[in-house]
Order: C-alpha cells, then structure tokens, then sequence
C-alpha cells in the first residue's frame, strides 16, 4: 500500500517533520497540485477540527484509515467511513489532564474574575477604584456533564478546591463517589459551576439549552471546554444578557474561529480560543500517538486507538 496521505487540516509543524522523516507523502486537499492524487491517497490526517463527509469520502477511493489528532470524532461522517471500510482513529487519554487543567482554570477565572482583574490593574483602575468582591471557588458546588476520561480529571482537581461533585452522564458510574443525575436539567438545579466535558455530534447539538440554563440560575455560571455544538449559543448570548445565569467561560463556539460579537462584548464572559489540549508537551504527545496509529495501518498490525464505534 502506498504511504501516500491527505492532511484535512493544517498539522503542526512538527508533525510535518515527523512525517516527513518516516518518508509519507502528504497532499494537503486545500492545495491538491497532482491530479492523480485522490486515488492515490489511502489515508487521512488531521485535527479535531477535521471535517470529512461523504462527498470527500466519496472522491477517495483507496482511503482505509482516518487518523485523527484530537480525541473528539465529531466531524468526521462515521457512518460513511464505516460503510466504506474506512476505521478512524484518535488521541485519547493524552490530553485528559491539559483538557481538566484548563477547564479548571476557567472555574477558577470565573469565580475569582481574574481576566477582569488583570484588566482593572492594567487600565489603572486600581488607583481611583476597589475591585469587586468576587465568589469564593473553594467549597462550591461542581456539576460535570459527561463524567468520561476529562470530566473525572476535572473531579480529580475539584476534590482538591473542596468542592462538592456532581455529575451527569449516559451511565451511573457507581465506583465514583460523587453524586448522579439523570438529567441535564436536574444537574444545573444542584450546582454553582456547570462545566460541559461530553463529545460534540448529533446526540449531544445543543444539549445545554433554555431549560438547562433556566436551571443554573442567576448565580450559575457555565463553563465549556467540549464543542460549541453542545451550547445553543445564541440562547447562552441570551441568558447572559438577560443575567439569568452569573456567566460563562468558553474554549469552544459555533462557527469558530469566527466568534459572536455580542459574545464579544459581554462582560460575564471568558473566551479561549479552543486551545484546552494546547501546551507543547501535549500537542506532541498527541501527534506522537497519532504516527503510531498511522505506522500500525501501514504495518498492517493492531491499531492503537480506534475510536469506541471501530472497535
Ligand atoms: P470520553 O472519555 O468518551 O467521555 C465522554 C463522556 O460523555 C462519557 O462519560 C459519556 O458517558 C458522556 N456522554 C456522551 N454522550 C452523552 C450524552 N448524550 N449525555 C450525557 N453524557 C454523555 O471522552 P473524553 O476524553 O472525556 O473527551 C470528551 C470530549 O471533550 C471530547 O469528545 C471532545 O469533544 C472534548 N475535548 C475538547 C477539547 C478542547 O480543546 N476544548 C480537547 C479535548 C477534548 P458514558 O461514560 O456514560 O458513556
């Protein structure tokens, strides 16, 4: 088989390198200059922001693998690969602990106001002014929807803040000693911070919606660091201009990078521009994986880490 690829997205420097060093061929499918290479071309890479459909699929014919940088699938059309033999392949458990430290981070940015903090000494505020009093994070209440590999990290480090943990998701974890609901809805009511740790796709579109919103409350504050399609974002926008929940902290968005102005200009808002997993060691460890599974397609052995539905 030929060790000819397609980069979906741009890869990171070094990730190029290493795929140069072990002699791949990379198209990149924005800039295809050789007209032969779509059949040429028998598997894909690329990040957690790859989009690959059927009609893409469809102008591949010798793609057998997609392997994937990002521990989130939810652009990839699985379905399609699936009806076409293709397996998919992804990152998990690398960036668990970068994902866990930044979604704590933004609990803590929220709760302390540190963005705004920062910005008060900045602007000279600290001179004729008092900053706020703010919310103590440190025995809060915690509601992680999505209690997998990030949300029991995110646990992990709330038991450290004292925090009391609650959870949601598509199972009762009954090893964990933290509280279950059944519901969203049932969660939001329970908890000051609600942070969303669940993968993006169909089941979960706008998942965090008017009811769970509702929920939270005017002391609630939201935190997603798992895809902006979980949030209904226009809803969210809503909500924190109307204050009826406390604010939000977001690493991801509909349309990113493109991000709403009204967003934008909200005050109770802090916004990463998705850069959860983003530290050197991470994203190196991610791309270290991402060879591997490459390397065990074209060796024809087992691979590392195909996604849970191509087991
Ligand atoms: P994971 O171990 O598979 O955990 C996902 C959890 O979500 C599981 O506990 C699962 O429940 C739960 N879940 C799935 N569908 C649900 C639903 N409809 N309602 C409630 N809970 C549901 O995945 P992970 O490694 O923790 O990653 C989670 C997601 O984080 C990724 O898919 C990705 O989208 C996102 N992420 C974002 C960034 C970033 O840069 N911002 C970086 C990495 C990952 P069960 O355990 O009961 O099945």
């Amino acid at each position: 088989m030929t060790r000819e690829i397609m980069q979906v997205t741009p890869l990171p420097t070094f990730m190029m390198n290493m795929l140069q060093e072990e002699d791949y061929i990379v198209h990149d499918h924005t800039h295809i200059i050789d007209p032969g290479a779509l059949s040429k071309v028998t598997a894909l890479v690329g990040t957690g922001v790859s989009k690959v459909d059927k009609k893409l699929l469809s102008m591949l014919p010798n793609v057998k693998l997609i392997a994937l940088c990002s521990v989130g699938y939810d652009g990839i059309d699985l379905v399609a690969a699936k009806e076409k033999g293709i397996v998919v392949t992804h990152t998990p458990g690398v960036l668990t602990d970068d994902v866990a430290d930044l979604a704590f981070g933004l609990v803590l940015s929220m709760g302390r106001r540190i963005p705004q903090a920062d910005r008060f000494v900045r602007n000279g505020d600290w001179v004729s002014d008092l900053f706020p009093l703010t919310h103590k994070v440190s025995g809060a209440t915690l509601g992680i929807v999505g209690m997998g590999r990030i949300g029991q990290a995110i646990a992990k480090r709330a038991v450290a803040f004292d925090m009391r943990i609650s959870y949601t998701s598509r199972d009762v974890k009954s090893e964990l000693p933290y509280t279950f609901h059944s519901t969203v809805e049932a969660l939001a009511e329970a908890v000051d911070y609600l942070v969303v740790a669940v993968p993006g796709g169909d089941d979960t579109k706008n998942l965090i919606g008017a009811s769970v919103l509702q929920a939270l409350g005017a002391r609630g504050v939201l935190i997603n660091i798992a895809r902006g399609s979980v949030v209904n974002q226009p809803v969210l926008v809503q909500a924190l201009k109307d204050k009826t929940i406390a604010g939000a902290a977001l690493d991801v968005f509909w349309d990113e990078p493109i991000v709403d102005p009204e967003l934008r200009r909200l005050p109770n808002v802090v916004l990463t521009p998705h850069i959860a997993s983003a530290t050197e060691e991470t994203r190196r460890a991610m791309a270290a994986l991402t060879m591997d599974n490459l390397r065990a397609f074209y060796a024809k052995q087992a691979l590392p880490t195909p996604v849970p539905e191509c087991r």
